[in-house]
């Protein structure tokens, strides 16, 4: 009999109907003898309803009451499941993640676990209980309350799978499983039966958002059997692995990620000259931005345009801050676009064949579309596209690199 643990998100719990079905999916593995852990999200919309109240009362509230505020949305789901539990005979207990002792660093509104204490959780196992423990939310070692960041219950359910060192992590969700890209885009999408752990980080980090970025390094780093798959049907999901699937031939591109998170900000016409890339970006770090891509074009006149790319939240701050720094570098302008989006394309097969950008790039131009910046890494190709030709572009590579599903059948 296995040890599991089982995350249901928003959706699956977004309504007492649905958490009673819930219910009857735990009871069933429960009847079957295995021990299992079920950690939920709040009904999905809630964590935005709770934000948009704190909204309403001021523009930026502090990080520790927005925690308070928002670790609220999963104490109601643990309670209703808990309680879908118990009318089935079948017994279990709610816990917060304090309670639980999810132990977080201090960083409000994205916290780190450090530490989890599962011998309460060990108990109840023993006893035969289910655990039903609230994603998304711990407690620092003052004892206040923490979260996770966005989809930080996916990362709570593999950090008690490594804490109990569980046969398998389940991540239930609104989808069967993780597909070549996100299926609401594209129709054709194929589901994957595995995946490995770099390339669903790559997918993470690039904006596919079926798993948290964080759940899936964690899991890495644990090794935690990690499986993604349906609330609603029946199915083997996906299984995400250290080893890549040497049965196949590997493809060369497993996945499409995309994202309209960004905006591209281009200070024109500063000197040519050792140090300058740091004189630009000091400010923008200073200021707490991320920065992800950057392209500095070869300059005249000793002069030079430097481009780079940040959190479309950020953008306004960006720019006021490179206004600042233009003046001091006597540049000669100051421009943004935040309708920009970044698709890639990812895959282990990449690192044994030439010519992937290649075969990218004539895509994207037999559609017409320009590219406006390209990055790469050993198993990705990202680029940088106007936002109105994304899903264009997504569906032309999709084709082109052979992801959809009647390639596979035919
Ligand atoms: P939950 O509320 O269960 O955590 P999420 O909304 O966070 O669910 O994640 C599931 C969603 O992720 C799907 O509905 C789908 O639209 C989206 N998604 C994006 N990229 C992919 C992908 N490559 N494969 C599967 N789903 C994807
Ligand atoms: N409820 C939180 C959110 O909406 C956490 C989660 O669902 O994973 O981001
Ligand atoms: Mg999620």
């Amino acid at each position: 009999m296995a040890l599991l643990v089982q995350k249901f998100g928003g959706t699956s719990v977004g309504t007492t109907a649905r958490i009673e079905a819930v219910a009857e999916k735990v009871c069933r593995f429960r009847s079957e003898g295995h021990d299992i852990v079920v950690v939920v999200s709040a009904m999905s919309g809630e964590t935005n309803r709770l934000i948009g109240l704190a909204n309403e009362i001021m523009d930026e509230p502090t990080p520790r009451e927005m925690d308070v505020l928002v670790s609220t949305g999963e104490q109601v789901t643990i309670a209703l499941l808990t309680m879908a539990l118990k009318k089935r005979q079948c017994d279990a207990r709610s816990y917060t993640g304090s309670q639980v002792r999810i132990l977080t660093d201090s960083a409000h509104t994205k916290a780190r676990i450090r530490n989890i204490d599962e011998e309460r959780m060990r108990e109840d196992l023993a006893a035969g209980r289910v655990v039903v423990v609230a994603g998304f939310q711990g407690m620092d070692e003052l004892g206040n309350i923490t979260t996770l960041g966005r989809g930080g219950s996916d990362t709570t359910a593999v950090a008690l799978a490594a804490a109990l060192k569980a046969d398998e992590c389940q991540i239930y969700t609104d989808v069967d499983g993780v597909y070549t890209t996100d299926p609401r885009m594209v129709d054709s999408a194929r589901r994957l039966d595995h995946i490995t752990f770099e390339e669903m980080l790559e997918m993470a980090s690039l904006g596919s958002k079926v798993l948290q970025i964080r759940a899936v390094e964690f899991a890495g780093k644990y090794n935690v059997p990690l499986r993604v798959l349906s609330s609603f049907e029946e199915g083997s999901g996906t299984l995400i692995t250290l080893e890549e699937d040497s049965a196949m031939e590997q493809a060369v591109v497993s996945g499409i990620a995309f994202n309209r998170d960004e905006a591209k900000l281009t200070i024109s016409g500063v000197p040519d000259t050792p140090g300058i890339a740091s004189r630009i970006l000091k400010p923008i770090s200073n200021a707490n931005i991320e920065v992800d891509m950057i392209v500095q074009n070869v300059g005249a006149d000793n002069r030079t345009d430097f481009t780079f790319t940040v959190h479309r939240n950020d953008f306004k701050r960006a720019r006021e801050v490179l206004e600042g720094v233009a003046s001091e570098l006597k540049a000669r302008e100051v421009s943004g676009d935040s309708k920009i989006a970044k698709v890639s394309i990812v895959g282990v097969g990449m690192r044994s064949h030439a010519g992937v950008a290649t075969k990218m790039f004539e895509a994207l131009s037999d559609e017409r579309i320009n590219i406006q910046m390209i990055s790469t890494s050993e198993i990705k190709v990202s680029v940088v596209i106007n936002e109105k030709y994304l899903e264009l572009a997504v569906r032309a590579l999709h084709s082109v690199f052979e992801l959809d599903k009647s390639e596979i059948e035919a």
